[in-house]
């Protein structure tokens, strides 16, 4: 036995004839090696990138104490008192020009949000409460020692590593490293996806249809959803189900990328040549995951590439996408945070067919009735009806040994939101 065939093995509860879909995630994760090669990119440009280095700062952000509000800064010395008192204002500091005196008792400096807390003060009166008369600064009694003021390092603290290789970089991510002054930054490069669709009853649009054939959706759902992931993505189109034809899509795929999507060819009783030319040209496993949509499908490694052989019903790529090939890639991509795609309880609105033995991707709209979110399904659910995920915001997942669901019971959904 081989690498991949040896590795799943090991994996408790491994059956590839009805293989339950946490087991299918597990085996797959078991198998895969994330790229390592890196890349130095400026800041802009690590959106949605996966950070490859420690970020330690080398300053304390900010950098000096500071006020957080528009008033005066005095010594918290002068605030023992039951009654206001009045201070002299001597002086002004704003945010990027600080005061370079020193404050004393009786003394307080105008401030403004930002402004270095000037020497001798620790504390900031807001400037809606003071009463200016006078030429003197009315403080009420009643204000806490070290109150209004931003400390030094409070955001980030030099020496203190704050971010770690691994992690998806966004907005905020971006804003940190800029804070700190740095330009550029490491990252891990873009994983190389390639894809293409096998069948000989595939039109491509612009050619016309011929009588049998359909227009080849699954390569434009296949590149909406990788482009969400921030992978470098080849089409290779479609290619016919003839042996020489697709031993040379695989070889060419393998040659280039990190990871082969195919889609169609893997139905059990398929007729094609898809399978056999998996099964020679690399070490692919073929599984039937006890799932609805998505039953049959392959896994393994041509060459260096891994290989996600679909189903080829639109809505099975869909949901066997999300639900392993999602998951594979932002883990070879080099993420080691969370990534899941977390589950929120919903009440079903109807009740749902479904029997124990297999997980259920039903295709749902989840909305909001009073207090509580509700979801109901997209209606036909067949595994050809892609319309259904059009309609949906989510999916329902009815577990592996849960029976019928009856009208008000509760179910898990998987929002898209954020999945696109
Ligand atoms: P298969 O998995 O190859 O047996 O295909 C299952 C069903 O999905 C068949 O009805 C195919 O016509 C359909 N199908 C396969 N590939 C595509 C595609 N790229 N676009 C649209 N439908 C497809
Ligand atoms: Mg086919």
């Amino acid at each position: 036995m081989s690498g991949i065939a040896q590795t799943v093995s090991c994996i408790d509860g491994y059956d590839p004839e009805a293989l339950r879909v946490d087991k299918a995630g597990e085996a797959i994760r078991a198998c895969l090696v994330p790229v390592t090669g890196t890349e130095r990119v400026p800041v802009r440009a690590a959106l949605g990138r996966v950070l490859a280095q420690e970020i330690v700062p080398q300053i304390d952000v900010p950098g000096h104490d500071n006020s957080a509000m528009d008033g005066w800064a005095v010594g918290s010395k002068d605030f023992s008192f039951a009654k206001e008192i009045q201070l002299l204002e001597i002086g002004k500091a704003l945010a990027g020009k600080p005061f370079s005196g020193s404050v004393g008792a009786g003394e307080c400096v105008r401030v403004m949000t930002g402004a270095v807390m000037p020497q001798g003060t620790d504390s900031v009166v807001v400037q809606e409460i003071c009463r200016v008369a006078g030429g003197k600064i009315g403080i009420p009694p009643g204000q806490k020692a070290g109150q209004n003021v931003r400390a030094a390092g409070e955001d980030l603290k030099a020496g203190v590593a704050v971010l770690q290789p691994g992690q998806l970089l966004r907005a905020a991510e971006l804003g940190l490293i800029a804070s700190l002054g740095l330009g550029e930054l490491s990252v891990k490069r873009r994983l190389r996806v390639a894809f293409f669709s096998t069948g000989d009853e595939l039109a491509s649009i612009g050619a016309p249809l011929k009588p049998g054939e359909v227009y080849d959706s699954n390569r434009y759902t296949l590149h909406g959803m990788l482009a969400g992931l921030g992978v470098e993505i080849t089409d290779m189109g479609v290619v016919r189900d003839d042996p020489v034809l697709l031993e040379a899509a695989f070889r060419k795929a393998a040659a280039g990328a990190d990871a082969i999507i195919t889609t169609g060819g893997v139905s059990v009783g398929e007729a094609d040549f898809v399978k056999q030319l998996m099964a020679k040209l690399g070490e692919v496993l073929f599984w039937k995951i006890a799932m609805r949509p998505g039953r049959p499908m392959a896994f393994g490694r041509i060459g260096n590439a891994f290989l996600f052989g679909l189903p080829g019903n639109p809505v099975a790529v869909m949901v066997t996408f999300y639900q392993f090939v999602r998951d594979a890639l932002l883990f070879l991509g080099g993420r080691t945070d969370s990534f899941e795609i977390p589950l929120l309880n919903a009440v079903s609105a109807a009740s749902i067919r479904k029997v124990p033995g297999r997980t259920e991707y039903q295709r749902g709209v989840v909305y909001r009735d009073g207090g509580a979110w509700k979801v109901r399904t997209t209606g036909q659910q067949g595994s050809g009806v892609l319309r259904s995920m059009s309609e949906a915001n989510c999916f329902i997942v009815l577990e592996h040994e849960r029976s019928a669901v009856q009208a008000g019971e509760p179910v898990q959904v998987q929002l898209f939101e954020g999945l696109l």
